[in-house]
């Protein structure tokens, strides 16, 4: 990891060497466990010192040890405890919340800004030729309302910082920028469709509720069809920028998907989860009562007239019948595959669109005319990603094929139990429990070590595979694809269903399957759900192969302190 390295030199340089090591690896540590944005080597944005205080802060809150925001032994102590693969800060933080208070639907990111008067700026405009109904006038008169919504309700101050000063000032609290693809912030957007915008929450480092929009959409005042309402894109993640994470509540801005245009923005009042969510924060307002115009903001011209029917949902048919070619845990967020496109969903901090983005304006170096996507995993070693088509496969850095690629998949190595050489991959996985790679084709599976060592990761096919997909009991033997997700469960994708092994399949006697469509791709739950018949089985035949996977574990973890 390039900055780590910087900062191990640095801090040679400067002293103490034992130190400095100890620093590189909590910034390893805090990266892998999404404390801290995943480095992105081309990018060349360095971790802040406040940044990385802060971050430690997170994790101790997170941990439950004292919250000194710096690498004491008790929090060195914490980072060397063996732990599941996952990260702690993408869902499983806002799984923990709602768990404690059940009754509040909306979640806080836990951080807010310690102060009331908050200043904003925008950076970029829409591009004019995409958006054309948006001049800068009108996008900061729409961004003035979209900060109103939450100024309403809460004691809290916008103040815009005009263009002039732009430049001498930092730019203020929020900075708002329309920007394509990558934007030197290790989250690039997709193109059209996909993901819209998203927000980083307060904090002290430099980026603190700075809100970046995807400017290959199209934005709009009104939402008219085919276009976004801008609108409704930034009082949600403005939400996101003064410290609420997703709801699940309805009604709610900050429901993770795009739901259409909002009507009368001057009329817009928060729903009551974002107002009890907003309050919480930073208290109740007082004086005059919220919502209603201001006379102090310009006049909007009228919006174009609403709409009778529901926002359209042209991908509503594709979306929603299932059948994925692929599905992927990358960074946190969870890509569905299926022919040219994708759909991304659950990251905290995005907002995204229910129209897939183009899997060709993303993934720079597949094939042109790519259709179909066998499987897709994030390599654990490297955070580099895989796919797999026919027989070949690409090593993804990021958004970009690495240059030597597609290589044969014949060098994996996998012989069917017949001995023929495998050409196609159906699904592949890190098993959370293990930190295994684990690929799957014609009924068997095949296992992985996958280290690093130094810049190169070396690959390791275990000995005793392949074995029969059978042994992962309770889920169909012919998946689509599998993912690793919450707190280390495995996901079993096949049609519109998707069985949850959890704990890695201990204490489970049955798995039942949960349609895909409706838990993950906000579509309408069917009239009545028919179960196949060999979706609901019970462990007895791999209860044994499971549990003795899990005594190695516990062994391994063991005599490896
Ligand atoms: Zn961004
Ligand atoms: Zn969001």
């Amino acid at each position: 990891m390039e900055l780590g390295l910087l900062l191990l030199m640095l801090l040679t340089l400067t002293g103490n060497i034992s130190a400095a090591l100890e620093q590189y690896r909590a910034v390893d540590w805090l990266s892998r466990y999404g404390y801290l944005p995943p480095p992105d080597p081309r990018t060349s944005k360095l971790q802040t010192k406040e940044g990385i205080e802060k971050a430690i802060r997170v994790m101790q809150r997170f941990g439950g040890v004292q919250e000194t925001g710096v690498l004491d032994n008790e929090t060195l102590k914490l980072m060397s405890t063996p732990r599941c693969s996952l990260p702690d800060i993408v869902g499983n933080e806002d799984m923990l919340r709602r768990k404690r208070r059940r009754r509040k639907r909306y979640a806080l990111s836990g951080l807010k800004w310690h102060k009331t008067d908050l200043t904003w700026s925008v950076h970029s405009y829409p591009t004019p030729s995409l958006s054309p109904g948006l001049s800068s006038s009108l996008v900061d008169q729409i961004l003035t309302r979209a900060f109103k919504a939450w100024s309403d309700e809460a004691p809290l101050s916008f103040r815009h910082l005009p263009s002039d000063i732009r430049g001498a000032a930092t730019g203020g609290d929020i900075r708002v920028t329309f920007s394509r693809l990558l934007h030197d912030d290790g989250y690039p957007f997709d193109g059209q469709g996909g993901t819209l915008a998203h927000a980083f929450f307060p904090g002290r480092d430099e980026v603190a509720g700075d809100t970046h929009f995807d400017d290959d959409e199209i934005w709009s005042y009104g939402g008219q069809s085919g276009s976004t309402d801008l609108f409704t894109v930034a009082v949600h993640e403005f939400g996101h920028a003064l410290g609420l994470s997703h709801s699940s509540s309805d009604p709610s801005i900050m429901r993770p998907y795009y739901q259409g245009p909002v009507g009368d923005i001057s009329k817009f009042q928060l729903a009551a989860d974002d107002r009890n969510a907003i309050q919480q924060l930073y208290g109740v307002k007082n004086g005059r009562p919220p919502g209603g115009d201001d006379p102090d903001l310009p006049r909007l011209p009228s919006p174009p007239p609403p709409r009778p029917t529901q926002p359209s949902d042209p991908s509503h048919t594709e979306r929603c019948q299932g059948g994925f070619d692929a599905v992927a845990n990358i960074r946190g967020e969870v890509f569905f595959f299926k022919g040219a496109q994708f759909w991304r969903t659950k990251r905290d901090g995005s907002l995204s669109s229910l129209n897939p983005a183009q899997i060709k304006n993303f993934w720079i170096g597949l094939p042109s005319g790519t259709n179909k996507i066998d499987a897709v995993y994030e390599r654990k070693s490297d955070s580099s990603i895989i796919f797999f088509i026919g027989s070949q496969y690409w090593v993804f850095k990021d958004r970009e094929a690495m240059s030597g690629y597609p290589r044969p998949l014949s060098e994996w190595g996998m012989r069917t139990k017949s001995g023929g050489l495998v050409d196609r991959v159906e699904a592949a996985f890190i098993w959370a429990h293990n930190g295994k790679t684990y690929l799957f084709s014609g009924g068997e599976f095949w296992r992985f070590d996958e280290s690093r060592n130094g810049e190169h990761v070396t690959r390791q096919l275990e000995p005793g595979y392949p074995r029969d997909n059978s042994l992962w009991g309770g889920v169909p033997t012919n998946m689509d694809d599998i993912i690793s997700w919450g707190e280390g469960d495995a996901y079993f994708f096949k049609d519109n269903l998707y069985w949850v092994l959890k704990n890695g399949g201990l204490n489970q006697d049955v798995v039942t399957p949960k349609s895909i469509a409706v838990d993950w791709l906000r579509c309408p739950a069917p009239p009545a759900t028919s179960t196949p018949k060999d979706c609901i089985c019970d462990l007895k035949g791999s209860s044994s192969f499971l549990r003795s996977s899990w005594l190695l574990l516990i062994f391994v973890i063991l005599i490896s302190k």
